[in-house]
């Protein structure tokens, strides 16, 4: 094999770089302009990532937010309907009122906002309590205590009342806020537990209170007191021909007629089963005496329904310097059983010392 004649093999002369071909060149903003795309591609990833994130945090929040709020209106709707809630303003002029205040007031909602708590005044509720509330309110204190109110058609209602101040942002009184518990029913027992099964009449535990605080009162300013003692004569055999019920009847009757004749002053009670006791304060034994004989003639004249008529006896005594409430009552009791010895239908005065 014959190698073919080359005449001139050497490469002087031939740079290989001239025949190299040359690289392309990546202009400058093609690279600012990668770098730049990479860059926001990155932050926009890790801003859809941040958003989805908030946006499940959104939800999460406004769900809870959403269950807090029907927790808070469940309760607030729980409040309207049984708690006794008003707020009032700094002029006193009230702004909320609770479905049971309307309730217990008698007032309907819309007739009790603008409307003051003068509203519910009772006649019979002291001024110088709503005056000591407002004070204690204007104080910026609470106030809390026990009063009767007065409904819409007039009827009364207790309640225990706690009267909260407000303030504003600034820290200004704003006006109040007020709770109320009816306490109409625990008022009604007191005033049973103190009253005698005898219409209204008081028994004899209030009766020794009032007794105790008159006799240290007529002490305190040096004032007559008396006490009279009385008793039906007879009464034994009103129940055995009459039945005990009928007896019951003529009690109440003959306590009614007592009432109608005694000042305002005398406090009438009911001291044993057919026994009474009346303490007159501002009066001595004569004018005592004077008062027994008028009711011994009030009891003697009245007729009874189906009883026709009845008789009392009568002991009185007026206070001395040392007496005790038992001391009276002595000496009362020993004038009215000489009254029943000397023939009954009589007033026997204390015997004298
Ligand atoms: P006198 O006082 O004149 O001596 O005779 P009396 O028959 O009234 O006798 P006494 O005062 O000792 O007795 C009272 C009677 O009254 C006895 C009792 O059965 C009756 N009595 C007491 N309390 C009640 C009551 O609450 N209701 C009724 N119906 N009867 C009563
Ligand atoms: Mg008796
Ligand atoms: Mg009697």
């Amino acid at each position: 094999t014959q190698q073919p004649e080359i005449a001139d093999a050497t490469l002087t002369g031939i740079d290989y770089r001239d025949h190299l071909i040359p690289p392309r060149k990546i202009p400058d903003w093609a690279r600012w302009v990668t770098g730049v795309a990479a860059g926001l591609a990155l932050l926009s990833l890790g801003l859809l990532l941040i958003a989805r994130n908030l946006r499940r945090r959104v939800a999460e929040r406004t769900s809870e937010l959403r269950d807090a709020r029907d927790v808070l209106q469940r309760q607030l709707d729980i409040i309207d309907r049984h708690v006794i809630m008003s707020r009032a303003d700094a002029n006193g002029i009230i702004t909320y009122a609770s479905d049971a205040f309307a309730k217990i007031s008698k007032y309907p909602k819309e007739e009790l906002i603008g409307q003051t708590h003068a509203l519910f005044s009772h006649p019979d509720t002291p001024r110088e309590i709503y005056r000591e509330l407002r004070n204690a309110s204007l104080a910026g204190k609470s106030w809390s205590g026990e009063f009767m109110s007065q409904a819409k058609d007039g009827s009364a209602y207790w309640v225990d009342i706690t009267v909260e101040p407000d303030f504003d942002s600034d820290g200004n009184y704003a006006g109040f806020t007020s709770l109320r518990y009816d306490i109409s029913d625990k008022k009604h027992i007191e005033v049973l537990s103190e009253t005698d099964r005898l219409k209204g009449l008081p028994n004899r535990l209030k009766l020794d209170e009032t007794f105790e605080h008159e006799i240290a009162r007529a002490k305190r300013y040096g004032h007559p007191l008396s006490v009279i003692i009385f008793d039906i004569d007879h009464f034994k055999q009103v129940n055995d021909s009459h039945g005990h019920q009928k007896g019951d009847e003529v009690l109440v009757g003959l306590s009614w007629l007592i009432q109608a004749h005694i000042r305002s002053a005398d406090i009438l009670g009911r001291w044993g089963g057919e026994e009474f006791m009346i303490v007159c304060p501002e009066t001595n034994l004569e004018g005592a005496g004077v008062f027994a004989e008028h009711l011994r003639d009030a009891v003697a004249t009245h007729d009874f329904a189906e009883i026709g008529h009845l008789a009392a006896s009568f002991g009185v005594t007026e206070m001395r310097p040392d007496d005790s409430e038992d001391d009276m009552i002595h000496r009362a009791d020993a004038a009215l059983y000489r009254a029943k010895q000397d023939g009954r239908n009589r007033v026997a005065l204390e015997a004298v010392a």
